[in-house]
């Protein structure tokens, strides 16, 4: 592998967690998760190699073991300890894909990074066309499976609906959430934090984080060994998932905004019923305790009240979520000055 100059897009703090382990930064570490894909490894490991060394880019491979029972830990062992170019991690159990990448993610020294899945369904020659795009000034670009080979019932409809949902509801443009394929540039991974099914999100939470998003039609081929690790429940956890990310992009910074507003309007409007059927009460001596809208005064009154404490206590929340990570509410780009140390 060539060596390149280290470059000042690698945040300090990574170069010294790697210090000893590597001295160059490669132009892109290529991030796998792996559960249970003994056959495909030798392929997959082989394709990303050839490609890479054909377009003159210095790569790493970081293979995560998730929890594999089926010989892939053996075969990665013993391919770590040969090959320069390859990274493994071994998981102690398996955590999920999204825990695999994350895995991945921390221990990626590359200048960009890329997932993609173990089994050949994504093609790893088209990666040097998702680097060239980051080239452009994009922090993601994500693939687009145009022809997706798997089952049309139990996978692809799914799956468009789904798409579908997420595209109209988080309004970020992109047709395949579900595609393992996508190239980041490494500070933009460096920002963010998965959890649960998250990894398809990943272009949701980077928009939230103020990235330049793209996507680019990727190649996509059948399983050629080993069977899915999914069936339909996952569409269960990904419905689950959207609501969180819909919950995160809209209130991150200032939930009071909204449940404050919402807890106003129902608690006026519950005390100006009240007040109004008090007044018949009193003044026109009418009987008020079987109206229907004595019920809906008294609960628009306590769901407002709920409502405004629940917004109270989402503000402290989120001050907790930002301070106890030192995450700024900001995200900055760039820095131009002509006083650079
Ligand atoms: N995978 C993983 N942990 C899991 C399930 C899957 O690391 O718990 C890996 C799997 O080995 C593959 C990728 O995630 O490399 C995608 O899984 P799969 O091909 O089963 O999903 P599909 O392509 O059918 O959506
Ligand atoms: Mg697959």
């Amino acid at each position: 592998m060539q060596k390149t100059m280290r470059s000042g897009l690698v945040p300090k703090v990574m170069l010294e967690e790697h210090e000893g382990l590597s001295d160059f930064i490669p132009h892109v570490s290529v991030v796998v998760p792996i559960k249970d894909e003994v056959d495909s490894l030798p392929h997959l490991l082989e394709a990303i190699a050839s490609i890479l060394t054909t377009h003159q880019l210095t790569y790493e491979i970081i293979c995560v073991d998730d929890g594999s029972v089926d010989g892939s830990v053996k075969f990665l062992k013993e391919q770590g300890a040969i090959r320069s170019d390859l990274k493994v991690v071994i998981l102690r159990r398996n955590y999920g894909q999204t825990a695999a990448m994350a895995a991945g993610f921390h221990y990626a020294i590359g200048r960009a990074i890329v997932t993609l899945d173990a089994d050949l369904q994504n093609d790893p020659s088209d990666i040097p066309m998702m680097l060239a795009k980051l080239d452009e000034g994009y922090d993601l670009v994500s693939g687009w499976r145009e022809k997706r080979q798997d089952k049309a019932l139990t996978r692809l409809l799914p799956s468009k609906i789904a798409n579908w949902l997420i595209r109209h509801i988080t309004g970020v443009e992109i047709h395949d959430y579900g595609c393992s394929l996508k190239a980041y540039s490494a500070e933009l991974v460096r920002d963010m934090n998965l959890y649960g099914e998250l990894h398809r999100f990943l272009p949701v939470l980077a928009y939230i984080e103020g990235a330049r998003i793209t996507e680019v039609k990727v190649k996509h081929h059948s399983r050629r060994f080993g069977s899915s690790k999914y069936g339909l429940s996952r569409t269960f956890r990904v419905l689950m998932d959207l609501l969180t990310i819909v919950f995160m992009k809209k209130f991150l910074t200032r939930p009071m905004h909204v449940f404050g507003l919402l807890g106003v309007v129902a608690t006026f409007s519950g005390a100006a019923i009240a007040i109004y059927l008090t007044y018949i009460k009193i003044y026109e001596q009418q009987e008020i305790g079987n109206r229907p809208l004595l019920t809906l005064a008294v609960l628009l009154l306590v769901t407002g009240i709920q409502l405004f404490c629940f917004g109270l206590l989402a503000e402290l929340l989120m001050r907790t979520y930002h301070e106890s990570q030192s995450r700024p509410i900001y995200r900055v780009r760039e820095i131009v000055t002509k006083n650079h140390k």
